[in-house]
C-alpha cells in the first residue's frame, strides 16, 4: 500500500459530503457555508503557514519563533482535524441512522447504557467554557471509549495524533537535578531515549493501536 503523507503546507479544504442546506432546519445553509468556507479554510491556511515556517526554521536552524509556530501548528492543526471530523459525523436530519452494534457495545461496556453516555456527552458540551468541543474518543491504549471536552483545542496540541516520544518539562521532572536549567535537562535527556520503544510505538500507531501503558492494569 502506498503511504499517503501530507507534505508541509499542502493541506486542502475537504469538500463537504452534502450541500450547505442539507442540515436544515437544524443548522442553516448560511451557517454551514461560513463555517466551512471561512472558518475551516482559515484553519487550513494557518496550518499550512505554520508547517512552511517550521520547515524554513529547520533549514536555517533558526528557532527564534518556535513558541509562536508550535502554537499555530497546534491551534490550526487541531482546528483542521476536528472540523474534518465534525462534517462527516453529521448527516441530514434522520439520515444518520441509529448507533451501530460496535458503538452500542462499547458504550454499554464502559458507560453502562446509551442514555448515560448521551447525558454525559450533552453536559460536557453544554459546560465547555467559552469556545471548544465535546468529543467521544477511542483510547487505543485502554481499549475503551471516553468523553472529553476541549476548552481550547490547541491545549491538547493536535487532536487525532498518537504520541510516539514524549518529554516531561514540568519542573517536577528536573528541578532537583537541574533547577531552572531546563535546557540542560532537555539536551541531556536525549541520551536517555529508548529508540527501540519509539520504533515499537510507531509500528503500533501506524496500525491504529497503542501498547498498554506500563502498570496500567493488573493482567490476570
Ligand atoms: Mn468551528
Amino acid at each position: 500500500m502506498k503511504q499517503q503523507s501530507v507534505p508541509p503546507g499542502k493541506h486542502k479544504l475537504p469538500p463537504l459530503p452534502y450541500p450547505y442546506y442539507a442540515l436544515e432546519p437544524i443548522i442553516g445553509a448560511e451557517t454551514i457555508e461560513i463555517h466551512h468556507n471561512q472558518h475551516h479554510k482559515a484553519y487550513i491556511e494557518g496550518l499550512n503557514n505554520a508547517e512552511l515556517a517550521l520547515s524554513e526554521a529547520r533549514k536555517k536552524n533558526d528557532f527564534a519563533l518556535i513558541k509562536h509556530w508550535e502554537r499555530e501548528l497546534a491551534f490550526h492543526g487541531s482546528g483542521h482535524i476536528l472540523h474534518s471530523i465534525y462534517w462527516t459525523v453529521m448527516a441530514p436530519p434522520a439520515a444518520g441512522g441509529k448507533p451501530g452494534p460496535h458503538t452500542l457495545r462499547e458504550i454499554n461496556r464502559y458507560f453502562g447504557n446509551f442514555d448515560a453516555f448521551m447525558a454525559q456527552f450533552i453536559n460536557a458540551a453544554v459546560k465547555v467554557e467559552a469556545s471548544g468541543w465535546a468529543l467521544a474518543v477511542w483510547n487505543p491504549a485502554w481499549e475503551r471509549l471516553e468523553i472529553l471536552n476541549a476548552e481550547k483545542h490547541q491545549d491538547l496540541t493536535q487532536w487525532g495524533s498518537i504520541p510516539i516520544l514524549v518529554l516531561d518539562v514540568w519542573e517536577h521532572a528536573y528541578y532537583l537535578d537541574y533547577q531552572y536549567r531546563r535546557e540542560n535537562y532537555v539536551r541531556s535527556w536525549i541520551q536517555l531515549v529508548n529508540w527501540h520503544e519509539v520504533e515499537n510505538r510507531l509500528f503500533l500507531a501506524k496500525q491504529g493501536r497503542l501498547p498498554l501503558l506500563m502498570c496500567d492494569y493488573d493482567a490476570e
